[in-house]
């Protein structure tokens, strides 16, 4: 069955967090479309983002002392890759499982994660007086922007805000003179500083440090003013409300692009990207009507498409598609998440293909 949007019903977003900000900033209707569909994403998550659920997961109950020696650690981890197994198989997405085949360095980011269970056993003996709070819930008086915050270690004086990250933390950034130098990624900044305000919000004073720490225990830290935090929030609520205003003028707010759409789930209901399609070529996506189908003597069956007056083939499809495919003649269908081949607008189906008519 060729898969169907449907028509979208937009919805209001009652809230944001602070990690959703970066997102609707590069975006908003991105954000508008997830909230339509309820958060479930029309194409295939990669399996990396599962395990990332995982990772984050462990990170939290190591936090939580929950998971505090190697045999308890082993144990909550095979129990939490099979959860998100399950979530997979429900999702009809079977071929992403047994997930450690199909992650990259699933044994070493495991290794690793596992490093951090003598790091809080450490800090708990010797940190009298100091508080540890994991996974807390903090949220803006108005409630328009919450999250949890993953860490907060508290005393007398001061605080530290944590935030955990199971990819890479820092990004390379060139300076005013042109150098290349390794700096904390903005969006990862942004995210730290609401999470700032929101803890003024709840305690009446702001944190004394924020700082994320990566999988191999490595912590960065950076300067902030609260300035800088007040100014976040504002933009962040002002966006809420420009976002939720645009469903009722229906002038929606996109941003096609290949950094922005390339990983957005979303992309079959957006027709912002389906035009945008059809001048850009760099995706793994392909959109026209169909001029032809064939069937050949192994079974792969090939579509051919025609979009103005480029035309593409996409080939591999299992045998199975045939009839269906070779019945929407002249459809205009959308063939996502394909492979390219090393021929111009020539690319081949993948277990991860999704057609949208
Ligand atoms: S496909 Fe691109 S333009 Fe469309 S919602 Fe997603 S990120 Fe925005």
């Amino acid at each position: 069955m060729m898969n169907k949007v449907g028509k979208i019903v937009f919805r209001k977003i009652n809230r944001i967090s602070p990690s959703q900000f970066y997102s609707m900033k590069n975006c908003a209707y991105k954000s508008l479309l997830a909230e339509a569909f309820e958060k479930k994403p029309l194409l295939p998550v990669s399996p990396n983002a599962y395990f990332g659920t995982v990772l984050h997961k462990m990170l939290e109950l190591i936090a939580k002392g929950v998971t505090s020696n190697e045999d308890d650690f082993n144990k909550v981890f095979d129990e939490q890759v099979k959860l998100q197994e399950e979530n997979l198989k429900q999702q009809g997405y079977d071929f992403f499982i047994p997930l450690q085949k199909n992650v990259k360095d699933f044994g070493m980011k495991k290794i690793l994660l596992k490093k951090h269970l003598k790091n809080v056993a450490e800090k708990e003996t010797v940190s009298n007086g100091i508080k540890y709070s994991s996974e807390k819930w903090f949220e803006s008086k108005d409630k328009l922007i919450a999250g949890k915050i993953d860490l907060v270690i508290e005393d007398e004086q001061q605080a530290e805000i944590i935030d955990f990250k199971t990819g890479a933390i820092t990004q390379d950034v060139l300076d005013d003179d042109g150098e290349i130098f390794s700096d904390i990624k903005e969006e990862y900044k942004e995210q730290l500083k609401l999470y700032a305000y929101l803890y003024f919000e709840t305690n009446g004073k702001f944190p004394t440090q924020l700082s994320l720490v990566d999988l191999a225990k490595q912590k960065f830290t950076f300067d902030f003013k609260e300035s800088e935090c007040n100014i976040i929030f504002e933009k962040a609520k002002e966006l809420l409300k420009t976002t939720n205003e645009s469903i009722s003028s229906e002038k929606f707010v996109a941003n096609p692009s290949e950094t922005n759409c390339k990983y957005c789930l979303y992309r079959p209901a957006c027709s912002f990207f389906l035009k945008h399609l059809e001048t850009d070529s760099s995706f793994n996506d392909v959109s026209g009507s169909i001029i032809n189908v064939v069937k050949y003597q192994n079974g792969n069956v090939s579509v051919f498409l025609a979009s103005g007056d480029r035309k593409f083939t996409v080939t591999s499809f299992p045998e199975e598609k045939y009839d269906e495919l070779n019945d929407s003649r002249n459809k205009i269908i959308s063939i996502f998440n394909l492979r390219k081949e090393a021929t111009e607008f020539v690319y081949s189906a993948i277990k991860t293909t999704m057609i949208y008519e």
